[in-house]
């Protein structure tokens, strides 16, 4: 375990959290400096700095998690709706080097925007690039 990794401390029960859930492979604890109130972090128990080095059944687990929990977070605190995000890695604003799924509150008319309000323009693509990107996804690893 990376000794700087506040997430790892957590875990190790070395740093306080308020903890929502944990079993073998996956925990949740709230945020400390939320987006909104019941602003949950689900991570792997296991340190992991990004999401393509996690092992199927780990992301499986991480997942399946975020997805019980949404519901709960948000009927906790009466919230409309729920963002589901995961930055991953610093390109995309990922500040703690393990992967953690954000479970964000949202609430009618709040100002949080959606994803896609993280751009300010859409990127300009031909629809041979798509073409070409999409099976060079396909064909990839
Ligand atoms: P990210 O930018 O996706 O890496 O987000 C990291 C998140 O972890 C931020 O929202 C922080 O507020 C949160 N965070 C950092 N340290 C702790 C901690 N000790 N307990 C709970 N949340 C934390
Ligand atoms: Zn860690």
């Amino acid at each position: 375990m990376p000794e700087d990794c506040p997430f790892c401390g957590i875990i190790a029960g070395e740093i306080p959290s308020y903890t929502v859930y944990g079993d073998e492979d996956v925990m949740a604890f709230l945020d400390v400096n939320p987006l909104a109130r019941g602003h949950t972090l689900v991570v792997p128990k296991k340190h992991h700095p990004r999401v393509s080095g996690i092992p199927a059944e780990t992301t499986d687990a991480v997942f399946q998690t975020a997805g019980r929990l949404s519901g709960r977070v948000a009927t906790a605190v009466d919230a409309d709706g729920t963002t589901i995000a995961v930055n991953d890695g610093p390109a995309a604003g990922q500040e703690v080097p393990h992967v953690h799924v954000h479970i964000v509150p949202r609430f009618d008319g709040d100002d949080g925007g959606a994803i896609h309000s993280l751009f300010r323009s859409q990127a300009s693509v031909s629809d041979e690039e798509l073409q070409s990107v999409a099976e060079d996804i396909k064909d990839g690893d």
